[in-house]
């Protein structure tokens, strides 16, 4: 097995960095299907300028590289437990490398492991079977969707759907509920892994497992095959688009399977997957540990390229912020205006919101740009350099954020999925906006940053810590604007008048 953790490295460098075919031909259609010049359109450029960028350099494509899943099938007589110390060491080994952003956090004291190592990080499920081969398959699903899988115990009622049944009408509406209430906070497009019937946990488990399928399947059960065309259909009439901007792609790919269940149970769970949909998986010799195939890939197809012309294209409308900021400044923009920063943000996150709740900010925040955000970051020499640094989902902080910006003054929340009404009411009042950057566009924005200029609160850890950046056109589209607007708001309003023209009996 001399081969073995180079052969995981490499699954776990090409999961993370290069989009597999089908995932490619998927979002290339969508971003050709969405109206040009609109906000949904302007996120396809920076999404497919971002998948080149990541398979240029070998960079992670989005900054949350997940919770890693293995799968692991091996011949009868294979040491399990020799493969499962050889995918420790290859996550390790990853993480170091930058290719994996250390996600794994203590439940408990809210430490980071740095290493992507900890109780059950990874996730690793194996089985035997009659293969000669091994087969390790990977998915790397990042919190903000994750976030946003539902399960749904039916009978139930359904935002603008009405009831859902016990029938696969209720699935339906099920499945249009759950791409409907993830709006952009999942980075829409999306992909839905959904399993009907099994019990609660086992459904999630199944739901995800639904993920492994490639985009372009048929469903061998010729009943939820048609299922899966009419949610395709019906799911992109909603208008979530991409990254919840309003638009006409909203779901690039829907897979469904049915497990017993209990008598009394009837769930339909919901696994929802951003657009940065990395799964990947190879056979490996089982004497050597070497790599012997590909899934999920066609040798004989080259990497396809994905954006178009120059990719994201200036129109000389977009309006230059200079950090600090002044209230004039903010309050003179408007929801669709996009902006290009240049000058200085600081990011933070979870532990930053809950650390500003009790504790002064290490640095002045009046005027400044606060970045959601929880970049991978990797030490040379000794300077920081930023491998990807994309948006976090900003719901999250939706508590916390509107005291913080009352209390500390800064005039500009980046983030990613909008925020609520209680941000809403601080930005009207205080005199802030919110932007949208593009979700999962990690390489994109890393190379926006002209230099890590420094770091405070080291001790949450790389993602949770305090970076202050300076960035040179960072493009962002403004979705709460001072004078009381939201598009996300809007866009949720428009949808669910929508989602009720499907709602059939
Ligand atoms: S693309 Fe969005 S939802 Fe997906 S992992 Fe990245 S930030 Fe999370």
């Amino acid at each position: 097995m001399e081969f073995l953790a180079g052969s995981l490295l490499e699954l776990i460098t090409q999961t993370s960095t290069n989009l597999p075919p089908d995932v490619r031909a998927a979002m290339g259609i969508a971003a050709a299907n969405e109206t040009p010049g609109t906000q949904s359109d302007q996120a396809f450029n920076i999404i497919l300028s971002n998948i080149d960028m990541a398979t240029d350099d070998e960079g992670p494509i989005c900054q949350d590289t997940g919770m890693p899943t293995f799968i692991v099938r091996t011949p009868v007589g294979v040491n399990q437990i020799r493969i499962k110390k050889a995918i420790q060491e290859a996550v390790t080994e990853a993480t170091r490398l930058g290719k994996l952003r250390p996600n794994s956090v203590d439940s408990i004291t809210g430490k980071n492991s740095g290493n992507n190592l900890g109780p059950e990080t990874p996730v690793m499920h194996f089985e035997q079977w009659e293969e000669d081969e091994i087969e390790v398959k990977l998915i790397l699903k990042g919190g903000g969707c994750e976030n946003k899988n539902i399960q749904y115990s039916v009978p139930c009622e359904l935002d603008h759907l009405g009831r859902a049944d016990r029938n696969l009408e209720g699935v339906r509406k099920c499945i249009l509920h759950a791409v409907w209430q993830a709006q952009g906070q999942g980075c829409a497009p999306g992909v839905v892994g959904v399993c009907i019937g099994s019990d609660r946990s086992h459904g999630y488990e199944l739901a995800k497992e639904q993920l492994f399928r490639t985009l372009d399947d048929v469903n061998p059960d010729p009943r939820l095959a048609t299922l899966e065309a009419e949610i395709m259909q019906e799911a992109n009439k909603i208008g979530v688009g991409a990254m919840g901007f309003g638009g006409k792609q909203s779901l690039v790919g829907c897979k469904i399977g049915a497990a017993n269940r209990l008598p009394a149970s009837y769930f339909v769970s919901v696994a929802y997957e951003c657009w940065a949909y990395r799964r990947l998986g190879v056979r490996l010799d089982a004497a050597t540990g070497a790599i012997t195939k590909w899934l999920y890939r066609d040798p004989s197809r080259p990497v396809e390229r994905m954006a178009h012309g120059e990719g994201f294209k200036l129109t000389g409308r977009e309006i230059v912020l200079t950090p600090p900021l002044t209230e004039a400044q903010v309050r003179a923009l408007k929801v669709g205006d996009v902006v290009l920063i240049n000058g200085e943000m600081w990011t933070g996150r979870d532990e930053v919101h809950a650390y500003l709740m009790k504790n002064p900010p290490p640095v002045d925040l009046h005027g400044a740009v606060l970045y959601h955000c929880g970049p991978v970051m990797l030490k040379q020499g000794d300077r920081w350099v930023v491998k990807a640094a994309g948006p976090t989902t900003s719901m999250r902080e939706e508590p916390y954020q509107g005291d913080i910006i009352r209390k500390y003054g800064m005039r500009a929340v980046v983030g990613k999925g909008g925020m609520g009404v209680k941000t809403l009411a601080a930005l009207k009042e205080a005199g802030a906006v919110y932007l949208n950057a593009i979700g999962g566009a990690a390489q994109f924005y890393a190379r926006t940053v002209e230099r890590v200029l420094g770091v405070e609160l080291m001790q949450l850890g790389i993602p949770e810590a305090m970076w202050h950046i300076r960035v040179k056109g960072f493009a962002a589209i403004v979705t709460m604007d001072a004078n009381g607007h939201s598009l996300h708001a809007n866009v949720e309003k428009a949808t669910g008048e929508v989602l009720e023209t499907l709602q059939k009996v």
